[in-house]
This record gives structure tokens, C-alpha cells and sequence, in this order.
């Protein structure tokens, strides 16, 4: 019995599925991780019992992706994910499969898996069930399709951006025919769902070795099929490594050229990392030209000036290079960090003036605002009252 594998519910689920006479099985990038001794995000398990025969074991499912075969199982406060043995009939699209057909065979299941290293099956016994010398591959570090790569890639195209993902974040190498496969096949990528594709690409991003995996872009013309990617590589790769998915789009913007409208359209990224990519642009199109403004250091956050300092540095490093502390040290120094720090409010201006309260209360906020961060102002009452009277007064 397999003790350092799966969560305790899990291990009952598979116990449980095995008593009412079915086969369960740990299979995919969860077994792949033990086997290398890290630790998996997320488990997949795969049964040979139907989703109904799976409903009637377990009192608490949720149809997930029924059609797919997956049953989501609540079991002691946990889900736990079961997906039904299949296989995927004919493709004509190059992205889905015509039919999807559950089988009870596992071995059928695990012929229709992306690479021999995403092959395994593990039992509850701590049986490992290999059918592709994944062990092989797993020891030289090699990513092999399973079966014959260019029809694997014919069927669903987004396997040749998987191969590249698994080279960033397992740090492998793509094995020849699969590579020349990917070559071949390259401008299939264009039909396949930008969705699918970015969910690879951020994993890629936050990888061990995004480098090799930009460069396996480059080289077999993945690069020129995606839906959208720098033309060379080269300012790409000295941006890396990264910490974050959306430092790496922020990466790809700035190293290609492109605008963030045309990273976002382009790989529909959500609104959150379209507000990042604004927000690098500008600090980006400010730097470029000269140091940061007293402007730039108030107006973006400390982890936008670091980053942006350290991309301006990658793509021009003959330029000059402001330290971590420096930008600290200078956006600390500013009068105040943000509008909240202001000292006074709406309610004064409208107290001072004996107007009554309306636009003009916030357009005037902003002027004092800049007046304080400009040093032409301190962030006092009695001297905000008196700049600002005087201000207001030349103005009417
Ligand atoms: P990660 O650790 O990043 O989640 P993973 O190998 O678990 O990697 P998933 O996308 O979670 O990757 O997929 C789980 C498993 O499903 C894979 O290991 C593989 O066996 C199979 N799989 C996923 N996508 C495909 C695909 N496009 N074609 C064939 N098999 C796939
Ligand atoms: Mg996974």
C-alpha cells in the first residue's frame, strides 16, 4: 500500500472504487512528480468504471465534465477528481477529438496520453505501470511523444506547446522525432484555442528553464504560428527567469515590440493582467527615454519600478542601472505614498471656501496632490490651506 502518495481521501476513493470491483488508478503529471520526487499540484485519477457506476459508489459527485468521463467525488471535505478510461476517436480539427469513448481497458487510456513520462499508472499497491519506458525517459530527461509523434500532434496540436512547457518546467529536452514532428506540424498551432495555449504558456513562463523552451519555439517555427511572439528570441531570453506568469507576458510585450492591447487580445488574457501590462508599458516607454520621473516613482508600485528596471536593464544593459535600494530609497523619499496621505479632504476645500461641494472638490484634490509630491506644497493643513487659497483665488 502506498502511504507517501495522494491525500488520505484520495487513497480511500481508490480503495473504495476497487471494492465494488473496478479498476482505480493515480495516473498523469501527479505520478511523473513522485517518480521524480517533487511534489504534483494536482491528481489525476482514472477508473475503469463509468461515470454512473461511479455515482452509485459515491453519495456526494458533481458532474464536472461528465461527457469527458470526469466525476468531481466529495469525499471528507475534499474533491477528488476521477475520470472514466477512454480514448479519442478520429480527428479532423487538428484540436478535438471527434467522439470520446470510455473504455475499460488502461491501457487504452494511456495510449492516448501526450508523452511517455505523462504515461504512468500507479496503484494503490504502489504498482508502477509503465507501457512506454517512461522510467527511461524520466532518467535521461527526455520528453517522448507516445506512439508516432506527428500523428500524436495531428490530433491535437496544442501537444507541440505542451512538449515546450514540459522542457521549461521539468528542464528536459524534447527528443529528436518528437522535436522534427513539431517542426512539421508547427503551423497547426494556429488552430488550436488561445485559452488552451495560455494555460501552457503561463506554466512555461514560471518554469525551470523558460530559456530552452523559448528557444525550442524559435527553433522548430513554433514562433511564427502562435498568436503572437517576439520574431527573435533573444531579448526574450534575457529577461528570464520569472516569478510570475504575468511578468512573463509583461516580458514577451516588451521584448517583441508589441503594444499590451496586443498581448491581451491575443492570448485573451484576464483584466488583472491586462492592468499589468498597461501599467509596465508605460513605466517601460518612460524608462526607456530617461531615469523614472518623481511622477513614475509615485504613480507605480515598487514591484512595477523593479521590474521595469530590470527588463530596461536585460534589453539595454549598456544604459545605466538603478539598484533595488535606489529606487526604494527614491520612491520612500517622496512627501506622501498615495492620495490616502493627503491630510486634508473634500470637506475642508468646501469648509475654506464656503462653496458648495461638486467636481471641482476632486479636480483640486489633484492639484494639491501633485503640489505635495512636487515638493511645492507640504502635506500640512495650515500650509495646503494657504497654497490652496491662494491657488483658487488666482484662478477665479
Ligand atoms: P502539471 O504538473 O503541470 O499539471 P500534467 O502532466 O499533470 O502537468 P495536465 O495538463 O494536468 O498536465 O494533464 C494531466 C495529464 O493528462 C497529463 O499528464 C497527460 O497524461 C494527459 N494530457 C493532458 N493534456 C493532454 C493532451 N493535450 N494530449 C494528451 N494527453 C494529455
Ligand atoms: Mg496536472
Amino acid at each position: 500500500m502506498i502511504e507517501n502518495f495522494g491525500t488520505k481521501a484520495s487513497r480511500d476513493v481508490l480503495s473504495l472504487i476497487e471494492r465494488n470491483g473496478f479498476e482505480a488508478v493515480y495516473v498523469g503529471g501527479a505520478v511523473r512528480d513522485y517518480l521524480l520526487g517533487t511534489i504534483a499540484n494536482d491528481i489525476d485519477i482514472a477508473t475503469s468504471a463509468l461515470p454512473a457506476e461511479i455515482k452509485e459508489i459515491f453519495p456526494h459527485t458533481i458532474d464536472v465534465g461528465i461527457d469527458h468521463g470526469t466525476v468531481l467525488i466529495v469525499l471528507k471535505k475534499e474533491s477528488i477528481e476521477v475520470t472514466t478510461y477512454r480514448t479519442e476517436g478520429q480527428y479532423t480539427d487538428f484540436r478535438h477529438p471527434d467522439a470520446v469513448a470510455f473504455v475499460r481497458n488502461l491501457r487504452e487510456d494511456l495510449l492516448r496520453r501526450d508523452f511517455t513520462i505523462n504515461a504512468f499508472a500507479l496503484t494503490l499497491n504502489g504498482e508502477l505501470i509503465d507501457l512506454f519506458d517512461g522510467k527511461k525517459d524520466l532518467s535521461n530527461k527526455v520528453i517522448r511523444a507516445v506512439g508516432n509523434p506527428t500523428e500524436r500532434f495531428k490530433e491535437d496540436a496544442l501537444r507541440m506547446v505542451r512538449a515546450v512547457r514540459f522542457s521549461s518546467t521539468l528542464d528536459f529536452t524534447i527528443e529528436t522525432k518528437t522535436k522534427t514532428a513539431i517542426v512539421e506540424n508547427a503551423t497547426q498551432i494556429q488552430y488550436v484555442s488561445v485559452e488552451r495555449i495560455k494555460t501552457e504558456m503561463d506554466k512555461l513562463f514560471v518554469g525551470k528553464n523558460p530559456v530552452a523552451a523559448f528557444s525550442y519555439i524559435q527553433e522548430t517555427g513554433l514562433c511564427k504560428y502562435l498568436p503572437l511572439f517576439p520574431s527573435s528570441t533573444k531579448k526574450l531570453i534575457a529577461t528570464a527567469p520569472y516569478q510570475e506568469p504575468e511578468v512573463g507576458w509583461a516580458s514577451l510585450m516588451i521584448a517583441g515590440d508589441f503594444t499590451p492591447f496586443a498581448v491581451v487580445n491575443a492570448y485573451k488574457l484576464s483584466n488583472a493582467e491586462k492592468h499589468f501590462l498597461l501599467e509596465v508599458y508605460d513605466a517601460y516607454q518612460n524608462r526607456r527615454e530617461k531615469l523614472f520621473t518623481i511622477d513614475d516613482y509615485y504613480r507605480f508600485d515598487m514591484s512595477v519600478l523593479l521590474l521595469v528596471e530590470n527588463l530596461n536593464h536585460c534589453i539595454n544593459p549598456n544604459g545605466i542601472y538603478l539598484t533595488a535600494i535606489n529606487i526604494e530609497r527614491q520612491k520612500k523619499s517622496l512627501p506622501i505614498q498615495s492620495y490616502n496621505d493627503i491630510t486634508i479632504s473634500g470637506k475642508d476645500l468646501i469648509e475654506w471656501t464656503g462653496e458648495s461641494g461638486g467636481r471641482w472638490t476632486s479636480e483640486w484634490l489633484s492639484k494639491i496632490e501633485r503640489a505635495i509630491v512636487h515638493g511645492e506644497c507640504e502635506n500640512t493643513v495650515i500650509t495646503i490651506r494657504e497654497w490652496f487659497l491662494n491657488e483658487f483665488k488666482r484662478e477665479r
